[in-house]
């Protein structure tokens, strides 16, 4: 009988739980046992109790439930050797030899290297005797499945991760509440939003809500002389009976010079050059999500079903496999290309190479 565990790491998003709920469901319906890894990585490093086999009450109610119930955690062990021998030492005592992990790009790599350390960690356990020979013979190989969790829409190689429109939904209500004040008193509202290496929320929000501006990671204004830029566009819109003006700034927005752009400047120099009454406003937070939208709810589920099945197909010598969506399709791509492209991004934004930043990031959002 196939033996698979199911953990979500690094930062929670919404839908999460509807991937927990789905690899929990679907795998018993297949004829698996599944169990959950609570707390991320720790729970596998620290055992016991943090493994829980999972029946099909246990995830009563999870679809409508945001972040993960399961929790997650960042876990300094996992990033050691005898950390993830803890974890593999876990994993066989309970039978398991395949993991579906949900996570940003940190988890997923974590996960591969995990897979791609097994033989020589079973090896270790066997020698020291932590573990029989039989069982060396039975968990030979460790299956891993990636399915990408993050609200920022930060993987290449997939359309949309799960989370990322949920918290979406929450900037364009956060951003529509302080439009009515906006409004009202024909204010400037300067936006932070999350998003290090990924403008996709900045940019997206922009787009729904309307803004003037936005900045993001992939593409620092084209001027040197962004402020005036900026003005230009906000008085532009304000001569044409704009009674508002609405700037988002994604968390990681950098000028052409790799300087981080600061709320707090852009707010000076409206009020400044434009004489506008203008507020800071960081959602924080409270973007991470809460109840999941429709949207992450499918995506998590039907990814999760996917995931189910690649685990009931994988083969040893196959690389661990990223779910992934693509043009309205659950896709299967290596997990390890995507996230080197994925750091390949982040490498061209921190050496300046914005063109290429652009290029390797799934472009359609950005044209
Ligand atoms: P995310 O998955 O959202 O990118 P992190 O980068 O914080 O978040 O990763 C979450 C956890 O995954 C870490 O706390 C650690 O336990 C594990 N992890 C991340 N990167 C690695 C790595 N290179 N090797 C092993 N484990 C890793």
């Amino acid at each position: 009988k196939k033996k698979i565990g199911v953990l979500t790491s690094g930062g929670d998003a919404s839908g999460m739980n509807a991937c927990v709920r789905s690899v929990v469901l679907y795998g018993l319906s297949k004829g698996c046992d599944v169990y959950a890894v609570y707390e991320g990585y720790q729970g596998l490093v620290d055992g016991g109790d943090f493994i829980r086999k999972m029946d099909w009450r246990s995830v009563t109610g999870y679809l409508s439930i945001g972040g993960t119930s399961i929790g997650t955690a960042r876990c300094m062990p996992f990033k050691t050797r005898d950390g993830r021998l803890q974890a593999a030492e876990n994993l066989i005592k309970n039978g398991i030899d395949s993991l579906i992990v949900c996570g940003g790009d940190g988890s997923l790599t974590g996960a591969d290297l995990f897979r791609s350390e097994w033989d020589g960690l079973v090896g270790e356990l066997l020698k020291t005797g932590r573990i029989t020979s039989e069982e060396a013979t039975v968990f030979k190989h460790l299956t891993i499945v990636g399915l990408v969790g993050s609200i920022d829409n930060d993987m290449s190689s997939t359309d949309i991760t799960i989370g990322a429109v949920t918290s979406l939904h929450r900037i364009c209500e956060a951003v529509d509440s302080v439009d009515t004040t906006a409004l009202s008193h024909s204010r400037a509202f300067v936006i932070e939003v999350m998003g290090r290496h990924c403008g996709w929320l900045a940019l997206m929000a922009g787009i729904a809500t309307g803004a003037d501006f936005v900045f993001i990671p992939e593409q620092p204004p084209k001027d040197e002389d962004w402020e005036t830029a900026m003005c230009t566009v906000a008085r532009q819109h304000r001569e044409l009976g704009k009674r508002k003006t609405i700037i988002i700034v994604a968390e990681g927005a950098l000028d052409r010079n790799l300087k981080p752009i600061k709320v707090d400047h852009i707010k000076d120099v409206l009020s400044d050059r434009l004489g506008l009454d203008t507020r800071v406003t960081i959602l924080g937070h409270t973007q991470r999500g809460g109840s999941p939208c429709a949207f992450d709810r499918i995506l998590g589920t039907v990814q999760s079903v996917a995931a189910v099945d690649a685990v009931l197909a994988s083969t040893p010598d196959k690389p661990s496999p990223m779910i992934g969506m693509n043009n309205n399709q659950v896709t299967t791509k290596p997990l390890m290309d995507a996230v080197k492209l994925t750091h390949e991004v982040a490498n061209a934004i921190e050496s300046q190479n914005f063109d290429k930043a652009l290029e390797l990031r799934d472009p359609q959002f950005l044209d």
